[in-house]
């Protein structure tokens, strides 16, 4: 870290503590060049990984574009906003929880398509049926199959 008062880069540690309930770490740094003491905080980065898209193009994470795809698929669904709600935190500590900077947008599909399994059968073909681009009538049938095999687990 630069040393503020002369941009030195060799500055030390001399002391170290958790502060704000362990969120942050709090050191006391000491330039090595000027001799000037002084204070750095460092928090964990807890940020969206970016999407990326077929085309090999990137975009940020968009929740309300994530809303709005899950609302169309559960339109006139007896699916309640609390449950709703919780799946996009749910996906959302998930895409947080890969740790990665980008990730294909497709990964976020397959998410959003184990979410909606576990909400509402009807949505997850729905939702299915738009993002995988059902080719032909035996593959859309091949999936509502599956969800005879596979009963959704609440
Ligand atoms: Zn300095």
């Amino acid at each position: 870290m630069h040393c503020p008062f002369c941009a030195d880069t060799d500055t030390r540690v001399i002391d170290s503590r958790l502060v704000s309930d362990g969120s942050q770490v709090r050191r006391r740094r000491e330039c090595s060049s000027c001799g000037e003491r002084f204070t750095s905080y460092e928090v964990a980065e807890l940020v969206m990984p970016k999407l990326i898209k077929q085309g090999g193009t990137r975009q940020p994470f968009d929740e309300q574009k994530l809303r709005n795809g899950i609302m169309r698929a559960l339109e006139k669904r007896p699916v309640s906003v609390e449950d709703i709600e919780q799946a996009i935190t749910q996906i959302k500590s998930g895409l947080r929880a890969t740790g990665e900077r980008e990730i294909p947008s497709q990964q976020l599909g397959e998410m959003v398509m184990t979410a909606l399994r576990k909400l509402d059968d009807v949505a997850y073909v729905r939702f299915a049926s738009v993002y995988r681009r059902f080719k032909d009538v035996q593959e859309f049938k091949t999936a509502i199959d599956s969800l005879a095999d596979e009963p959704n687990q609440k």
